[in-house]
């Protein structure tokens, strides 16, 4: 896409002034040259900004132990930040109480737009998918439903890119579902199968 930027920041700009859904109208859109670069070959869908993490830094995991292992996990791959683009099922942060919720099935699908946009703009090789909801959010936009215990860290060909599925780096699920060492090993088959592309 010619003028990536320019769509992109009209973009960005739309979602800092988005009040579609109403329990999330006092959080800002996590969206801005901070979640990576336009012209990525990979593009990370991760759930939502946390409150210690971008929904506080407005960085895609960052600032908080989930960013900690992801930043982790980028490194051994070999990548940097701007080397990726890192976005969410929910621009904005879902909270309860004060703590972190999972996004609403509603709040996906209104977030959609952006996600959708997102991917026309970068048009990115691969796409992997951070947990259950992320990988619900590419669901929608493709029509399929694709479950994260069946599929985790398989390639899945899809009319627009491949999509990886993997776990979310979060510290619960480091402990209990995958290890940090496991998501590594994750993280290094995407590079493998990136360069055979
Ligand atoms: S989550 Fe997405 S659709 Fe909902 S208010 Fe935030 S930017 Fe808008």
């Amino acid at each position: 896409m010619p003028d990536r930027a320019k769509y992109f920041n009209q973009l960005a700009k739309q979602a800092a002034k988005c009040q579609v859904c109403p329990n999330l109208s006092d959080q800002s859109a996590v969206l801005s040259s901070g979640n990576g670069s336009l012209t990525a070959e990979v593009v990370f869908v991760a759930e939502a900004p946390g409150r210690l993490g971008a929904g506080r830094t407005g960085i895609p995991f960052s600032g908080d132990q989930s960013g900690k292992n992801f930043e982790t996990l980028l490194d051994h791959a070999g990548w940097t930040r701007d080397q990726v683009f890192i976005t969410n099922a929910a621009l904005c942060n879902p909270l309860e109480n004060g703590n972190n919720r999972r996004p609403t099935a509603k709040e996906i699908r209104n977030c959609s737009f952006y996600l959708e946009s997102v991917l026309k703009i970068i048009r990115p090789k691969i796409v992997v998918t951070l947990g259950g909801v992320g990988l619900q959010a590419i669901n929608l936009l493709l029509g399929t439903k694709h479950a994260l215990g069946k599929t985790v860290a398989q390639p899945i060909t899809t009319p627009r890119f491949i999509l990886i599925p993997l776990y979310h780096p979060s510290p619960r699920v480091t402990h209990w579902r995958r290890t940090l060492p496991r998501q590594k090993r994750d993280f290094r088959e995407i590079v493998v199968l990136l360069k055979s592309l």
